[in-house]
């Protein structure tokens, strides 16, 4: 675990939202990989993630939360922050997605993708950067966007909505906080395997359709996202500010 110089995270709490599995669970595994303490905050049983991370000899422990409600999220940063210390970076990541033709779409899938994706990260990352400037401290937050942030898809309207807009936040966030010793950056993901796009990979025509399309030629695993953003979280991505960067397997450079 040493030897990774600025791009190791030794002795720094990493809180990942979402953290019990997928891309979620990727991040933490690589988090703790790079010597980083994580706290995974989610709805669910994380101790498939909690195993991983103890068999590698790394540092796991838990928060069990419903993102769904903003206040909540903000809550569960000031718990950690008074419980487990300050806190050195934040990865956004829990989210969900409804699929309906925008002719059909309702109230309640609007706003339930809307409250995970985009509300609750914009004010579970106030309510760390209120901690942060008030100690004087500096840390870094990674939101999980994705393709859907640069393009426009289809059957997903609120999803698209959502990570669209956490693109803006992103930058937003960055020209604000930017000299004030946070980084906020995101990642774009590509096509990856989990439980968000079980729906489209065994849709056969659509999956056929969205390899064709992947200069890589494969799906990606949720281990190709966490090492990126371990890299967003250490000191060797100080400079970068505002980026949402793709990790596609080609994808958008088709
Ligand atoms: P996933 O396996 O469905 O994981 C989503 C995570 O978010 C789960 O841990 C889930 O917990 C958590 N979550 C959802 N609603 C929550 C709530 N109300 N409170 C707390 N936690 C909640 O999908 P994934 O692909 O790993 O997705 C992770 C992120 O990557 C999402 O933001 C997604 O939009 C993004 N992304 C995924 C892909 C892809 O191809 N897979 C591509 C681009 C972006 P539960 O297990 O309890 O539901």
């Amino acid at each position: 675990m040493n030897g990774l110089g600025s791009f190791g995270l030794h002795g720094k709490n990493v809180v990942v939202t979402g953290a019990n599995t997928g891309i979620g669970q990727g991040i933490a595994c690589s988090v703790s990989r790079a010597g980083g303490n994580v706290i995974g905050v989610g709805r669910s049983d994380m101790s498939e993630t909690a195993g991983l991370i103890a068999t590698e000899g790394g540092r796991f422990t838990e928060l069990r939360a419903d993102l769904g409600d903003a206040k909540t999220a903000m809550e569960v940063i000031d718990k950690i922050w008074r419980e487990t210390g300050p806190i050195n970076g934040l990865v956004n990541n829990a989210g969900i997605i409804r699929r309906a033709d925008a002719v059909d779409f309702t109230l309640e899938d609007w706003d339930d993708v809307m409250d995970v994706n985009l509300r609750s990260v914009f004010f579970m990352s106030q309510a760390l950067a209120k901690h942060i400037f008030a100690e004087g401290r500096s840390g870094k937050i990674v939101n999980i966007a994705s393709m859907l942030s640069f393009q426009g898809g289809i059957r997903v309207a609120s999803y698209t909505a959502s990570k669209s807009g956490l693109a803006g936040i992103t930058r937003l966030l960055a020209c604000e906080w930017a000299a004030r010793g946070i980084n906020v950056n995101a990642i774009a993901p590509g096509y990856i395997v989990s439980n968000n796009t079980e729906a489209l990979r065994s849709d056969q025509a659509r999956n056929e359709a969205i390899l064709a399309r992947i200069p890589a030629g494969r799906w990606g695993e949720p281990r190709d996202i966490g090492d990126p953003a371990v890299f967003l979280l250490s000191s060797a991505s100080d400079y970068m500010h505002g980026a949402t960067i793709p990790v596609d397997g080609g994808w958008l450079a088709r």
